[in-house]
């Protein structure tokens, strides 16, 4: 297919809402194949329509080991329907280059999504790994979240995204997250 230009920080359509999908269509396997085509072109391990400027909610995922060289993963209407626990990441995304910094997550998840064949699944993660991290990130992205509004220390993100000239913090979109934190 084709790889996509990657949206950067500062792009009206990261902040937007995306929409639900109601056929997996051929476009929608189409902008399947540009999400791995462009996630794979950037070294990404994962990558949010919105991204590429599609407001609507799909999202592709590689969190490959040595165990699983490549292990490609879509999700259509994504819904995470359990999360508990927290744990430190440090984070970065395609949508703001070089830029990484510590923000907080939770440790499990379940996640219930369609795939690229229109079949629904449930997905447990466990254990706060990069999969359980990367889905909670890629999720966020079809609600306008970005993963700065995360971030454990406002004032470290803010340097960061200065060093790299993106636009600062946006104070207003930050989360409220002491008790999820407080866990830590
Ligand atoms: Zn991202």
């Amino acid at each position: 297919m084709a790889i996509k230009k990657v949206l950067r920080y500062g792009e009206e359509s990261l902040r937007q809402p995306s929409k639900e999908v109601h056929k997996v269509s051929k476009k929608i396997v189409d902008l399947v194949r540009d999400l791995f085509d462009t996630m794979y072109a950037q070294n990404g391990v994962g990558l949010a329509a919105p991204q590429i400027g599609v407001n609507l909610r799909v999202f592709v995922v590689d969190a490959s080991t040595k165990d699983n060289p490549l292990d490609p993963m879509v999700f259509i209407n994504p819904k995470i329907i359990k999360k508990s626990g927290a744990i430190k990441s440090t984070e970065g995304c395609l949508s703001f280059p070089e830029a990484y910094t510590d923000v907080v997550r939770y440790k499990d998840i379940m996640v219930k999504a369609t795939n690229e064949h229109g079949k629904s699944f449930v997905m447990e993660v466990k254990g706060g790994n990069l999969l359980a991290r990367c889905i909670q990130h890629e999720n966020d992205h079809l609600d306008g979240i970005l993963f700065i509004d995360h971030c454990l220390n406002r004032f470290e993100a803010d340097e960061v995204l200065k060093k790299y000239h993106l636009p600062p913090i946006e104070p207003d979109k930050l989360l409220d997250e002491e008790e999820l934190k407080s866990q830590l």
